[in-house]
């Protein structure tokens, strides 16, 4: 037995729960399937300074906790599950988390996009406490020290020439000797005074202290690729730089997506190539990747899903 619902958001950071905010206060009783990250990426950084509305900065959980609230007390549902397939073929729209199966009039992706990393333990154990993907949300506590960025492409020099505002150093980590970024990028990095680069280097191991339950980043043991010495260089953060994946695995064959997995959308809406299925926030933007753009792309999805709903009862 399948339960049905005008709309399900498959999906719960920023853009999924504005969806779900807008589409609840629509009387389309949403359900938000949150997925396996509940709250998003915002879920693994600390203070969130940018987001506006909170001059003194706020807590990334807590944030995600306040949009979940908003949405809920519109009465939108919230199910701690992980979608494991669809089925957009005929409508209405099919959906499985594992064995259980749900079916929609209208469907809103925000399953997000996941920053890469390097797959360390000591990467995961010091993830928010001195290891980022997002200098844009974490570069200003770098204030005067030292950091690394790792990767050799636009995104890690992006991210290190944005650091140089705040820290005194920052020392790009690539694994081979040739940048992958753009010319103009490399350019501009090349004349920025503190950007050092460790070439050839992979990072075995990012060291650091707990002390009094306080955990702070000291180090990375780099290895050389060449000549296979191993070294701790003094680093007070580490930034990782090696791409973005968008979570859409679970659309393959079903709905449109560029060449790296994002999904396309048409013109300024927010409709995938599947007309009642749309998409919002990360998962369809690999330009802006900010919480306040991924919200306002779920405004619009919300938006975009309640007049299609009314264009088909029409
Ligand atoms: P890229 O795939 O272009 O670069 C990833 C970089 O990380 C590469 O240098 C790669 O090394 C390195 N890397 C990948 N995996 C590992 C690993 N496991 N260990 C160590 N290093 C690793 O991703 P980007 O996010 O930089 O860029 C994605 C796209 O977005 C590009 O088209 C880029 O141009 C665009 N972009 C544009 C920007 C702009 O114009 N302002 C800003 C940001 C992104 P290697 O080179 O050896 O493969």
């Amino acid at each position: 037995m399948s339960q049905h619902h005008q709309v399900i958001i498959i999906g719960s950071g920023p853009a999924g729960l504005t969806a779900a905010l807008y589409t609840a206060r629509a009387g389309l009783s949403p359900v938000v399937i949150e997925g396996i990250q509940p709250g998003g990426q915002l879920t693994i950084t600390t203070e969130v300074e940018n987001f506006p509305g909170f001059p003194q900065g706020i807590m990334g959980p807590e944030l995600m906790e306040h949009f979940r609230a908003q949405a809920q007390r519109f009465g939108a549902l919230s199910l701690f599950k992980n979608v494991s397939r669809v089925d957009l073929s005929k409508r209405p729209f099919r959906v499985w988390c594992d064995q259980e199966e749900f079916t929609a009039d209208a469907l809103i992706v925000a399953t997000g996009a996941s920053a890469k990393l390097l797959g360390l333990p000591s990467e995961k154990e010091y993830m928010g406490y001195g290891v980022s993907a997002c200098a844009t949300c974490d570069g200003f506590f770098y204030k005067g020290l030292e950091v690394v960025v790792i990767g050799g492409g636009d995104t890690a020099l992006e991210e290190a020439t944005f650091l140089t505002k705040f820290a005194s150093k920052v020392t790009i980590v690539h694994r081979r000797d040739a940048l992958r970024a753009s010319k103009i990028m490399q350019e501009k990095a090349a004349r920025n005074p503190k950007i050092a680069y460790a070439w050839n280097s992979v990072v075995e191991e990012i060291v650091g202290k707990n002390e009094e339950g306080r955990k702070t980043v000291t180090g990375v043991r780099l290895k050389n690729v060449k000549t296979g010495e191993s070294s701790v260089m003094h680093t007070d953060g580490v930034f990782m730089g090696i791409g973005h994946q968008p979570n859409t695995s679970l659309f393959t064959g079903q709905l449109e997506m560029d060449s790296v997995g994002y999904l396309l959308t048409k013109g300024k809406t927010t409709q995938t190539n599947v007309p009642g299925v749309f998409a919002a926030g990360d998962v369809a933007d690999n330009m802006y990747r900010q919480a306040i753009t991924a919200a306002g792309s779920g405004c619009a999805a919300a938006l975009d899903a309640e007049r299609w709903l009314e264009s088909q009862h029409g």
